[in-house]
């Protein structure tokens, strides 16, 4: 089974095994809550995330406009629980005056992907990742979102690019997963719920739906072998 093959095979499995709707972000989610979970879980786990973004719902701060009023101080007290507040409330207010400047969410998202890509990463605080989810899960283009857990996954079961780079990866992976924006979606969701509640750090290999595809669960399973019973 060559890479491509490997992972699509992966991929249908992990759709297969994980509930994908338990996904924090849903059809229903609106953009201000994906942009503001974007930038506020960058260093920092999505259970602080939740936190802030509750504090800023409790607040009646639902939408980029009340967002683009709120001050920068106020804000940071607000998003605290995720953490670097200061910083993170200069990165939402700049994601915010970029929203305000095209009319709001919709205006911004109407733009062609190169160029809704491109103001965003020219925003301050928005890397390629924080774009790319927000063009993903906000604006609905199809785009491919790279992450620390794509690339543990990838590594582990045997497949990805020479070079380590997000563009790498990002080419890598677009040149090998079906265009759809609900395939996109949804595998860059399963890989994520995988890595957190299987592959993790420490992986539960005995418990993995691809333990028979993965390289690592493979070395795993033959040193298992080897142990006294
Ligand atoms: S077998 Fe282990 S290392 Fe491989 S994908 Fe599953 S949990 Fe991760």
């Amino acid at each position: 089974m060559d890479g491509r093959d490997k992972l699509l095979e992966c991929l249908d499995r992990l759709q297969a095994h994980y509930d994908i709707d338990r996904w924090h972000w849903r059809e229903d989610t609106s953009p201000f809550d994906v942009c503001a979970g974007a930038v506020l879980v960058q260093h920092t786990a999505w259970a602080n995330v939740e936190k802030a973004v509750a504090a800023l719902h409790a607040a009646g701060i639902s939408d980029v406009e009340a967002l683009a009023r709120l001050g920068e101080a106020e804000l940071a007290g607000l998003i605290r629980p995720a953490g670097t507040p200061a910083v993170k409330a200069r990165r939402l207010k700049a994601l915010a005056a970029l929203v305000m400047e095209h009319g709001g969410f919709q205006g911004l998202f109407r733009l062609p992907g190169g160029e809704l890509r491109g103001l965003l990463l020219s925003t301050h605080g928005i890397g390629p990742e924080t774009a790319d989810v927000i063009m993903l899960y906000a604006a609905r283009h199809a785009v491919i979102v790279h992450d620390a857990y794509t690339a543990r996954l990838c590594r582990r079961i045997g497949v990805g690019p020479e070079g380590g780079g997000y563009d790498a990866w990002q080419r890598w992976l677009d040149a090998r997963l079906p265009g759809g924006l609900a395939y996109r979606w949804r595998g860059h969701a399963a890989i994520v719920v995988h890595c957190k509640e299987t592959c993790r750090a420490k992986p539960r290999c005995a418990a993995c739906p691809l333990r028979d595809l993965c390289d690592y669960g493979a070395r795993e399973a033959a040193t298992d072998a080897l142990r006294p019973g």
